[in-house]
């Protein structure tokens, strides 16, 4: 590996320098007012990026797994039910995780590649009339698959079949880089992390909780201690912590914050479609397909893309650490071998993009893919182009 290459996996994303010294920090009191001042800011730079008006930010020392735990053991009790659709190796995952604390899944099967059925989902709980299920999952942004899912069709289906389950969302890949809408779409839990969309080290566990599901913790039975969010809000209620806080990864936080506030949401998700279309377009100049099976499923965070049967994908991505020091995501379960990935989130340009569209097309090219070598640096070229005479336009 190379420090000087971009990383192109999903997560951990590419730091950018002013969040790497935002992070490098001296020693403070975290009992003090120096800490209030930057744990307040980051809680509600989360808030402003969930677009909630009403969210109660949980931030803990953890990673997006801590998340899903701290929605789960807050809200729940042993032999609940929850309704999860199974699409990937990350949904799996959090289902995995419900099992393991004694909750009951009622999983929806879909296949890889797929998003989750919003219709099945409203089918399950019109179905469910004495309300066993307590909680609906969804994974905004199925990581392995690059798959995104509709979040607000899944809150109509629980609108619609008048079902007062709750909805914790996986925003892990997805927020900060990707539309979320917390209020809108009526979430009762958002989760996500440090290392993704907010260009962080690993590190955060990030957590956005709805009235409803706040009130939940009253009588949810499942144990909790360290991701309690009653000592976590009796912390911020003194400006503090129950525990040690990761100062510096906080401070982190709330520059990033600001980082995307100030760019603006609407560019910054703009910037992650013009992105990531321009790789979609590298790709299907190389004549392959995306795992994703349709283009309202595409994601703007991540590219899992096909390659031919026969073909080990793992290659591609072992290939480029060892000859070219750059990093692309390997294929998950389902999909391992069957697919790498190109992670196009957080701190990623056209530019970084086009030097690892021209990297995976050296790989493969070496790996003996019938690849004509700037194939799909040429697509994204084209389609960056038009995006750049329209941003100098606008800004002429
Ligand atoms: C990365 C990721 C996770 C897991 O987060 P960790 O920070 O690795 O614990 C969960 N869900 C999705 C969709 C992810 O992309």
């Amino acid at each position: 590996m190379s420090f000087q290459n971009p990383v192109f996996i999903p997560g951990p994303t590419n730091i950018p320098d002013r969040l790497r010294k935002a992070c490098d920090m001296p020693t403070i009191d975290h009992r003090s007012s120096l800490f209030a001042d930057l744990l307040h800011p980051a809680r509600e730079g989360v808030r402003e990026i969930l677009k909630s008006k009403t969210a109660e930010v949980f931030i803990f020392p953890s990673t997006g797994t801590g998340g899903w735990e701290t929605a789960l053991t807050n809200t729940l009790s042993a032999g609940d039910t929850v309704l999860a659709a199974r699409n990937g190796m990350f949904s799996h995952r959090w289902i995995d995780m419900c099992t393991r604390h004694g909750l009951k899944v009622d999983i929806v099967e879909t296949p890889w590649g797929h998003g989750i059925s919003a219709q099945r989902y409203k089918e399950i709980l019109a179905r469910d009339t004495d309300y066993k299920i307590k909680a609906v999952l969804a994974t905004h942004n199925e990581t392995a698959t690059g798959v995104v899912s509709n979040i607000s069709a899944i809150r109509n289906a629980l609108d619609e079949t008048g079902h007062p389950a709750l909805l914790f969302v996986d925003g892990v890949s997805s927020i900060g880089s990707m539309d979320f809408r917390f209020d809108d779409w009526g979430v009762d839990v958002a989760v996500t992390g440090s290392q993704k969309g907010f260009m962080l080290p690993a590190g955060l566990a990030i957590v956005g909780f709805s009235g409803k599901a706040l009130a939940a913790t009253e009588t949810a039975g499942l144990p909790r201690t360290f991701f309690d969010i009653r000592d976590m809000a009796a912390g911020y209620a003194n400006n503090g912590y129950p525990y040690t806080p990761a100062v510096g990864l906080l401070n982190g936080l709330n520059e990033s914050c600001q980082m995307l506030l100030d760019e603006g949401l609407d560019n910054v998700f703009a910037r992650h479609h013009r992105i990531a279309e321009g790789v979609r377009r590298a790709v299907h100049a190389w004549g392959f397909d995306l795992c994703a099976a349709s283009v309202d499923l595409y994601s703007d965070t991540v590219s899992a893309i096909r390659t031919p049967d026969g073909f080990n994908a793992t290659q591609i991505v072992t290939h480029a650490a060892d000859v070219y020091g750059t990093a692309f995501g390997v294929g998950l379960g389902d999909v391992a071998g069957k697919v790498f990935r190109i992670g196009h989130l957080g701190s990623m340009t056209d530019v970084m993009a086009l030097s690892g569209i021209a990297t995976a097309e050296m790989c493969m090219a070496d790996l003996g893919l019938d690849i004509e070598l700037g194939a799909g640096v040429a697509a994204a070229q084209a389609f960056y182009r038009q995006g750049q005479t329209a941003t100098h336009k606008k800004a002429a």
